[in-house]
This record gives C-alpha cells, sequence and structure tokens, in this order.
C-alpha cells in the first residue's frame, strides 16, 4: 500500500512540474513578442493620434499593435475602461474584433491546484500516522496489518553476554538459537524444536532485554511484537494483525516471533453468558489457532513474555503451545554481582570497588533495580564532584532507592528475612523427613513479584495421578511445615503462612468431601461446587445437606488440619538444629539449591 502511494505521488509530482513549465514558457512567449503594457489613457491617445493598425477587445484587457512603434515596442496591452469606444473605433478606422478567451488552462489549474494540495496533505499526514504507528505499513488504510518490527542481527547490539545472572534461561534460549543456527546438527538424533517459549518473571528481571540479546546472537529474522499491540478497538482488527504476522514469520522462516507483555491479549476469556470482550477473545484465538497451525518443523520458534502468568488463558499454557516455560527470576546475590559487572562498565569506579557488598545490601533488587542503583549511585558521586564512584556513594543511593521503593517492592527488613528463612527451612525439612515427598529442588527467601516472601521448589519425580491418603497427610505437612517451624522458633503466628494455610485446607476439604477418605462420613460426595467446562467454577450456595453433616464435615477438615500440623511440629522439634544451621546458610546465600541442601536431609 505504502509503496503505491510512493509512485502515484511521484507520477502527479511530473505531471505539475509539466504544466507549469508550459504555462511559464508561454509567458516567456508573450515577453518575447515585445509588448508594452501602456494606460488606458495613453491608448486613446495613440487611437485619437491614428497609431493603432488593429485590436482585440478581451474581457478585462485589450490587445492590439502600434503603426509605429514605441519604446521599440510593436504590440502593446492594456487594460479596458469602459467607453463608447466602438464609435470611436469606427471613425478612427482601426480594424477591430473581440476575442474570446480560452481559459482552459486556468479553470484546469484552479481544478487540479486545490486537489493536488489536498493529495499532497493528506500523503504527508499518512507518512506521519505510519510512523508513529511504528511500521512498515501502518498507518490508517491498513488497520489489519501487524506492526510487528523485524530485526535482524545487526539491529540490536545486545548480546547474551549483556545479560547476567539469569543463568538458567540463557542455557535454555542458547540452545533455541543453536538450534536455529544449525538445525541439521540437532535433527540427527531427532530432536525437535520447542515451539512456545514463555519467559515468566517479575518486571525488570530482562525479559525484553533476553528476548532481543537473542535476536541479536540468532543470526536469523527476529519478529517483535508487544502484546498491546494487538488490542484494538475494532473487532476483527488483532486477529487479523495476528494472522499477518505469522503469515509473515512463515515466509521468512526459521526465524523467531517474540510477542512482549502477552498477557495483554492472552487474558482468560470471559466464561458465561456475558460475552463483552469480543475482539479480544477473537485476537486469542486466532493466535491459537496459528499455534496449532505450524509445527516445529516449520522453523518458527515463539517466545513470549509476561509478568503475570496467572492471568493467561491454560489454554495458550497447554502443551503444544508454550509448552516450555522459563522463569526469569529476581537475582540472588552471584547474580547481582553479576548485573552489577555488566552496568558499572558505563560508569567510572574507585578500583577497590566491593561488589559484593553492595550485592549484599540489595536482596530483592532486579535487574533494571541494579541498573538504576548504578545510575543513582553515579549521580551521588558526581553531586559531591568525585572523580569516581565509590563504596559510600553506592551505600547512599541504595538507601534512596529502597526507602522509596519498600512500599512497593516488599523489601523485608533484617527480621522478617529471617523468619522468611526458617519458614522456608520449615517446609523443606518436613519434606525431607517424610516419605514420598518430591525432592527439594531449591529454596529462596528472594522476595518473589507477587505475594511470596521466599520459596521452596519442590521437583516432582514424576506425574502423580494417584495420590494415597498418607500422601495427600504428608503434604500437609509439608505446607504446614513453616508456621511450625515459626512456632517453635520465634513462638509467633504470622500472615506469612495465609496461603499454605489456603492450600492444606483446600487438601483436607477435598479429602473429606471429594475422595470419601474419613471414615465417619462414608464415600459419599459432599461437593457442592459444580466444575463448568474449562474449570471455572461456579458455587451454589443452597446446600443439599443437614446442619449435622455439615458439622461434620467441617470438624473433620479441622482434624486433619490440626494433625497434619502437629507432624510438622514434632519433626521439627526433632530436627531443630538441622532447622538452626540451614536456615543460617540461607539466610547467607539467599537460595540454596538440591546440592547444597544434601548434607542437611541424610
Ligand atoms: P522486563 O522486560 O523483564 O520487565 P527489561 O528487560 O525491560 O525487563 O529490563 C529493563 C532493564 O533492566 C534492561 O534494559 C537492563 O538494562 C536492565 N536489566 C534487567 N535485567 C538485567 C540482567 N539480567 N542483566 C543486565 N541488565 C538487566
Ligand atoms: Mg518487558
Ligand atoms: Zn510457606
Amino acid at each position: 500500500m505504502a509503496r503505491l502511494k510512493k509512485e502515484t505521488q511521484f507520477n502527479l509530482t511530473y505531471f505539475f512540474i509539466a504544466i507549469i513549465a508550459i504555462l511559464l514558457i508561454q509567458d516567456f512567449w508573450a515577453h518575447k513578442k515585445n509588448v508594452a503594457y501602456i494606460p488606458y489613457s495613453e491608448f486613446r491617445s495613440n487611437l485619437k493620434s491614428g497609431n493603432i493598425s488593429e485590436i482585440s477587445i478581451l474581457d478585462k484587457q485589450i490587445r492590439g499593435a502600434f503603426k509605429e512603434q514605441i519604446n521599440n515596442k510593436k504590440n502593446f496591452l492594456t487594460t479596458r475602461v469602459e467607453s463608447d469606444l466602438v464609435k470611436e473605433l469606427e471613425a478612427s478606422g482601426v480594424k477591430y474584433n473581440r476575442v474570446i478567451e480560452n481559459t482552459f488552462f486556468k479553470d484546469i489549474l484552479s481544478w487540479i491546484l486545490p486537489t493536488f494540495l489536498f493529495f499532497a496533505i493528506w500523503i504527508y499526514l499518512m507518512k506521519k500516522m505510519a510512523e508513529k504507528g511504528g511500521g512498515v505499513s501502518g498507518g490508517f488504510m491498513s488497520v489489519g496489518k501487524s506492526k510487528a518490527k523485524v530485526y535482524v542481527e545487526t539491529d540490536t547490539k545486545v548480546s547474551f553476554n549483556d545479560v547476567a545472572g539469569v543463568d538458567e534461561a540463557k542455557a535454555e534460549l542458547t540452545e533455541v538459537v543453536n538450534f536455529l543456527k544449525s538445525p541439521d546438527e540437532y535433527g540427527i538424533l531427532g530432536a525437535r524444536l520447542p515451539k512456545g517459549i514463555l519467559l515468566v518473571g517479575p518486571p525488570g528481571t530482562g525479559k525484553t532485554l533476553l528476548a532481543k540479546a537473542i535476536a541479536g546472537e540468532a543470526g536469523v529474522p527476529f519478529f517483535s511484537i508487544s502484546g498491546s499491540e494487538f488490542v484494538e478497538m475494532f473487532v476483527g482488527v488483532g486477529a487479523a494483525r495476528v494472522r499477518d504476522l505469522f503469515e509473515q514469520a512463515r515466509k521468512k522462516a526459521p526465524c523467531i516471533v517474540f510477542i512482549d507483555e502477552l498477557d495483554a491479549l492472552g487474558k482468560v476469556r470471559s466464561s458465561g453468558i456475558h460475552g463483552g470482550h469480543d475482539e479480544k477473545e477473537q485476537t486469542l484465538n486466532q493466535l491459537l489457532v496459528e499455534l496449532d497451525g505450524f509445527d516445529s518443523k516449520s522453523g518458527i520458534v515463539l517466545l513470549g513474555a509476561t509478568n503475570r502468568p496467572e492471568i493467561l488463558d491454560p489454554a495458550l499454557l497447554r502443551a503444544g503451545r508454550f509448552d516450555r516455560q522459563v522463569l526469569v527470576d529476581r537475582p540472588d546475590k552471584i547474580g547481582r554481582i553479576q548485573i552489577l559487572n555488566v552496568h558499572i562498565k558505563k560508569i567510572k569506579i574507585v578500583d577497590d570497588l566491593d561488589l559484593e557488598q553492595v550485592a549484599a545490601l540489595t536482596p530483592g533488587f532486579t535487574g533494571a533495580d541494579l541498573e538504576n542503583l548504578v545510575n543513582e549511585a553515579a549521580l551521588v558521586a558526581t553531586r559531591r564532584k568525585s572523580s569516581d564512584v565509590s563504596l559510600d556513594d553506592f551505600n547512599v543511593a541504595i538507601e534512596r532507592i529502597i526507602a522509596g521503593l519498600e512500599k512497593r517492592n516488599r523489601l523485608l527488613n533484617p527480621f522478617e528475612r529471617k523468619v522468611v528463612a526458617y519458614h522456608e527451612m520449615g517446609h523443606a525439612i518436613v519434606a525431607s523427613s517424610l516419605p514420598g515427598s518430591d525432592p527439594i529442588h531449591k529454596i529462596s527467601i528472594i522476595p518473589r513479584g507477587i505475594g511470596a516472601l521466599g520459596y521452596t521448589i519442590q521437583r516432582p519425580i514424576e506425574d502423580r495421578f494417584l495420590m494415597k491418603k498418607e500422601e495427600l497427610e504428608n503434604k500437609m505437612s509439608v505446607l504446614l511445615g513453616g508456621r511450625a517451624a515459626e512456632k517453635i522458633v520465634f513462638n509467633h503466628l504470622s500472615t506469612g503462612a495465609s496461603d499454605d494455610i489456603m492450600k492444606a485446607t483446600e487438601i483436607a476439604r477435598s479429602m473429606v468431601t471429594k475422595y470419601g477418605m474419613v471414615e465417619d462420613l462414608g464415600h459419599v460426595n459432599y461437593d457442592d461446587k459444580q466444575t463448568s467446562f474449562l474449570g471455572t467454577q461456579s458455587f451454589s450456595n443452597m446446600s443439599r445437606y443437614g446442619e449435622k453433616t455439615t458439622q461434620a464435615i467441617d470438624d473433620s477438615v479441622k482434624e486433619l488440619i490440626e494433625k497434619a500440623y502437629k507432624k510438622a511440629i514434632e519433626i521439627l522439634k526433632e530436627k531443630q538444629s538441622i532447622l538452626e544451621e540451614s536456615s543460617n546458610e540461607l539466610l547467607e546465600k539467599e537460595t540454596l539449591s538440591e546440592t547444597e541442601l544434601k548434607k542437611y536431609f541424610i
């Protein structure tokens, strides 16, 4: 569309240049004919003196020729003034006629020039809009076109070296890059490319940066678009954009398609009768169709990024779509040192700057926070007119940032960190002491994006479809291990356990109402929840059971939970020394891996 417009514009320009040239030449000729512009009175006097051979009367002017030249001019031109000219002309015997002016060119010009101007302005505005749209083919007329930008290797000057402290994510993505670079090598063993990779993590941890780095490393075309750019006012436009994007990508395969802020378009579709968000739904459906429409052999790798995976539509996350999720988490201490190392290259620092100290003081900081910190520190140093940035500048900057961030970012004070460390170790120790629990993969006390102050990741050895009653009970004990540890060590109850309690309660309730695991209540389903198609739940608030039964259900749930809690307390009391020791190590290192934990769990 844009290219076509450009051609038309060119042709029109030539056309008008030609017309103007013709007019100029005409004018030039008129001058050549040596015409004298004379006042009307002079014309009259010449007429009287009989010095005029012939005239032509135009609408507004009189053209004519002298008998004898005046000022070397044979012809003359004068502006008409009404009078009874004809009589005089008759009297002087001059040859005269009335000319009907040919106004063809003038008329044409008066039509075309405004049109031309209008078009010029229109084209100019279109161009402006297209530029604003940020794409090659944006703008008003190309509503359905995708605005994806295509980066090639040299366009983004970001490489994997610029992304620090997220080694796991980097390793995973490096594999994809290598795959795209040499598909044959991987193909030998029959491996296939992952279809969709979703980068998940709190804001500012470097997801967008990672994607740019892949573009820099990949050496294949890289389409980048933000989810919000699919969200349009008109129904169907977003869907058309998705289609267009994948069409382009298919032509350029092998390539990478990156959709940033995926949550903007991948929100859970509304269930139930009130439709409403038709546009978003259509866009999402189109995306799902496209995801199913290419297989991994086509060489398109889809990359997504989001900091709100919990609101994504489950259909996006199921196997065969975004089948790999890569966690881009807040960096631990070592990661923070690496990130600081990347960013201090931009400033002048003292030779013996102890980055480890800076890293130790900034738990919970993301890559973006650290970049900001380096900049703040440089500002502080500039203010005190120093030639290089020292540790003190960093300390001042940290204080300034934390004071500002505290409310938004859940940075913990030392006591809270201690509580979180014991809490998480509590989970881990109970898990390791109970048979059949999944091994602990990683423990961390780095506050995580939404809600969690720390976390313990258990790694399931195998997919489980059946669970025995004992296993469910053990699971509840593990969940309550956090609260138990806090109770034993600090003798307090804190809000930190609310999520654990909710999960444990859910398990207990299911055991009672769904699985028929409580003897007194028998093998009966007491589940009032109506699970609708696609897993969203609605509640009927009318209970079908008598007061006694309801009471019995509540009592059984409570009993199960208390039993599990007691078990957790028992285990932790027995292993309190291990709890102390390991919690201190966790406080020191912030994250403990499986191997580091081994010594505690024999
Ligand atoms: P996200 O997309 O996850 O919200 P960005 O990728 O936009 O975060 O990160 C913002 C900025 O923070 C980056 O441009 C970079 O300068 C800095 N940054 C974030 N994470 C890292 C990291 N792991 N290593 C180096 N710099 C980082
Ligand atoms: Mg981003
Ligand atoms: Zn917990």
